[in-house]
């Protein structure tokens, strides 16, 4: 059997983090048992879908890395549908029902009333056909729900949170397509995920009660149900599930330099026992990956670890990965010197303006002798392959300078800055005549 999973994203809006989390975990589980990640674009709102969210998922995913092993979009599959749902209509698991949205509004309001569950009293079964006819008559097209089986518990071993049982004698017959003849999105996902051969369903937890009715539709239909494993939600530092998080996505990360593996490094870990590590490889993200790891508390995303995260993993970039986004000219030499200092790969052209020049060096008048000493001793010296150390010991030896005294003021004449890669590895590139021409007083 082939493992199949799919990532079902409705192209209503861009992918938010919680959504990448999904559909990351759902290709890690494919990868991880050489199955199928499949993308399926839940395109039945034909109002809300656009092809522009379309194609933004797309080129997510694709930033990503989660290579899609094919493409679905439902709005290509209503035959499908109708061939079920008349099917179903035949064997009386669907009905048509006629009652107004503020006819059930009020029949919620008195079961509550009542202290009763807000659940629909099928009152469409009870219609004779006169009945439905007259209704029809007066112009009143029909919605149709789902009938479940009230008899048959509704049970499942939840690849993340265990047993499950639901009692459908406690839940409305849901509602499946409107009068208008779209479809809501219950049944065309389980037909759909019957029809693709989708093996493991992983989705937010949101998606338990809908499992539970869809549980009954498979059945219905007579086809096996896939597994289940429904994923605590993702909540911001603050614990909450905030408005943040629903517009953080890929375009956002892009923007402040986060690099796809460490997105994908944060997300397959959080919410699970497993340390979150500046894993830059899939491959270990992959073999690590585990439902029995995942917690039943809601996962922390925390935009300062990420952060923090996506500058381990710069500082294990290779040159190859990252050269078409350094500034031209850039060598190897010139990233592996400057890349445990940054904490995105953009931040590389920064350096690279301090290694090519001009920069505005930064001279204290009381250090002008020990800077001119320092020009001096470059001047004369070899320049060797270690020409910091050669110069600072020179100068120690002369000035008797050690420590920071000796060393900030250069590389302060020499960068311009206070801080920043190892002097040993930036001297040999900023070279010897713009050094010269950085230590001389002018
Ligand atoms: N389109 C649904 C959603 O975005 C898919 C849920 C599912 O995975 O079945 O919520």
């Amino acid at each position: 059997m082939t493992i199949r999973t799919r990532f079902a994203p409705s192209p209503t809006g861009m992918l938010h983090v919680g959504n990448i989390r999904t559909a990351l975990h759902n290709w890690v589980w494919a990868q991880a048992q050489g199955g199928e990640f499949w993308l399926r674009i839940d395109d039945t709102d034909a109002e809300r879908s656009e092809e522009r969210f379309v194609d933004a998922i797309r080129a997510d995913l694709a930033w990503l890395g989660l290579t899609a092993h094919g493409e679905e979009r439902q709005s290509a599959r209503f035959a499908l549908y109708e061939a079920r749902f008349a099917a179903l209509r035949a064997a009386g698991r669907v009905y048509p029902a006629y009652e107004t949205a503020q006819e059930l509004d009020l029949k919620r309001k008195i079961a509550a009333g009542r202290g009763l569950p807000p659940i629909y009293d099928r009152a469409a079964l009870a219609l004779s056909d006169a009945d439905r006819a007259r209704v029809e008559a007066d112009g009143i097209a029909p919605h149709w729900r789902f009938k479940l089986d009230h008899d048959t518990p509704i049970v499942w071993d939840d690849l993340i949170r265990g047993p499950q049982k639901f009692d459908a004698a406690t839940m409305s017959d849901p509602v499946i397509r409107r009068a208008d003849g779209s479809w809501l999105y219950m049944l065309p996902s389980a037909i759909d995920d019957a029809e693709m051969g989708i093996t493991h369903v992983v989705r937010g937890e949101d998606h338990v009660s809908n499992t539970a009715l869809q549980l009954q539709m498979f059945a219905a239909m007579g086809v096996a149900a896939p597994a289940f494993a429904h994923e605590a939600l993702l909540v911001g530092s603050e614990g909450k599930l905030s408005k943040r998080l629903g517009s953080l996505g890929v375009e956002h990360f892009r923007e402040v330099g986060i690099e796809p593996a460490a997105v994908r490094a944060l997300l397959a870990r959080i919410g699970t026992s497993l340390p979150v590590e500046p894993l830059v490889d899939t491959a270990a993200l992959v073999a690590t990956f585990d439902f029995a790891k995942f917690g039943r508390a809601p996962a922390r995303f925390d935009e300062a670890e990420l952060a923090g995260l996506n500058a381990k993993i710069v500082h294990q970039l290779d040159f190859a990965s990252v050269a078409e986004r350094l500034p031209a000219g850039m060598g190897a030499a010139e990233w592996e010197a400057v890349r445990p200092n940054l904490s995105t790969v953009a931040e590389a052209a920064d350096w690279w303006k301090v290694i090519e020049g001009p920069i505005d060096a930064v001279r204290d008048p009381a250090d002008a002798d020990f800077l001119a000493a320092a020009a001096r001793h470059m001047a004369a010296m070899p320049w060797g392959a270690d020409p910091w150390h050669a110069l600072t010991a020179a100068l120690k030896g002369e000035t008797g300078r050690s420590g920071k005294a000796l060393f900030l003021p250069l590389r302060r004449a020499l960068t311009g800055r206070d801080h920043g890669p190892d002097m040993k590895a930036l001297l040999p590139l900023i070279g010897r005549d713009r050094a010269a021409a950085r230590l001389s007083t002018i």
